[in-house]
């Protein structure tokens, strides 16, 4: 479960899961059109990235 940076709504399922480094990256779909990864280290958050709508490979901390 992660809330959308976008319009704050909450996305129960994340569509794919996968580790970096010592993190463990969530990517989620917002019913919005936002993309956003959620970046957390031993089940704690530590930042959410925001995926820029038009701009591909765009991401920016939320
Ligand atoms: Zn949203």
């Amino acid at each position: 479960m992660a809330k959308c940076p976008e319009c704050k709504k909450e996305v129960a399922k994340s569509s794919k899961k996968w580790k970096y480094s010592a993190f463990t990256v969530e990517l989620f779909e917002c019913a919005c059109g936002t993309k956003f990864r959620e970046y957390s280290r031993n089940s704690k958050h530590i930042f959410t990235l925001k995926f820029k709508k038009g701009k591909d490979k765009s991401f920016v901390r939320a």
